[in-house]
């Protein structure tokens, strides 16, 4: 799982996280909601290690991370901007990372055999990115994380740059990948249908500090607040 504690964090003279506890349990899925600007990605940066903390602890199981870099966290991260790289093949985006991290070439390609045709791209090893639709690039961008299989997944908006059809497509596919591995999500979305489809529990963010942490039932019927209530809750 992964512990936060006390975590804030400062740009310059903006606190942008004010002071953050959160215990996630080892296998949950976590989607993270609230409005634009109130610190989501800056959490996620934070856990997998892009940012530094101002104060408090990062957890990943027991270890504290605050001082790991990123490439010796236990962590995939997918963006919004799948950042595949153009020039390369499919193939050598997906096994680039296993390959900078001297993983034995049979066992690279199994991960490579075993993950493409999960996520049905099997097909289009390959081509380069520019040859893709979005939605075959965001199958890349998930594979190139799943072949490191990592414990931790942190995905901020996947699917936001993906067509509503595709979107729900992938919506189930995420669904059906993390009851198969069972590893811990947090996936940030603005998309309330996706929070409560695919979390185990929300967590509701304002301006820097978590609202409320709970299932999305309680979530939709016992807001703690009018602002989760607006956010998130069921009409009055
Ligand atoms: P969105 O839903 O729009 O993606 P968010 O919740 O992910 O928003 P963050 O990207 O975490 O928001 O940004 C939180 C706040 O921190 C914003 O006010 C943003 O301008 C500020 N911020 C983020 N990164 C930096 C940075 N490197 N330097 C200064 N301020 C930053
Ligand atoms: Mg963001």
């Amino acid at each position: 799982g992964i512990t936060l504690s006390g975590v804030f964090k400062r740009f310059g003279a903006t606190e942008v996280i004010k002071g953050i506890d959160l215990a996630i349990e080892p296998g949950e899925f976590v989607v993270l909601v609230g409005p634009s600007g109130c610190g989501k990605s800056t959490l996620l940066n934070l856990v997998a290690g892009l940012e530094t903390l101002t104060s408090g602890d990062i957890r990943i199981g027991a270890q504290v991370v605050n001082d790991v870099p990123p490439r010796d966290r236990d962590i995939a991260m997918v963006f919004q901007s799948y950042a595949l790289y153009p020039t390369k093949s499919v193939r050598q985006n997906i096994t680039f990372g296993m390959q900078t991290r001297h993983v034995p070439r049979d066992r690279q390609e199994a991960a490579l055999d075993e993950f493409s045709r999960l996520l049905q791209i099997d097909g289009l090893l390959d081509r380069k990115p520019g040859q893709l639709s979005g939605g075959q690039r965001q199958r890349v961008a998930m594979g190139r994380a799943l072949v490191r299989q990592p414990e931790v997944f942190l995905f901020d908006e996947p699917l936001s740059n993906l067509d509503a059809k595709l979107r729900i497509e992938m919506r189930t596919e995420i669904k059906k990948l993390h009851q198969r591995l069972g590893k811990t999500v947090v996936y940030v979305t603005h998309d309330q249908i996706e929070a409560m489809t695919l979390a185990s529990r929300i967590a509701v963010m304002d301006n820097g500090h978590i609202r409320q942490f709970a299932q999305p039932h309680e979530i939709y019927e016992d807001p703690v607040d009018l602002f989760v209530a607006g956010f998130m809750g069921s009409p009055p």
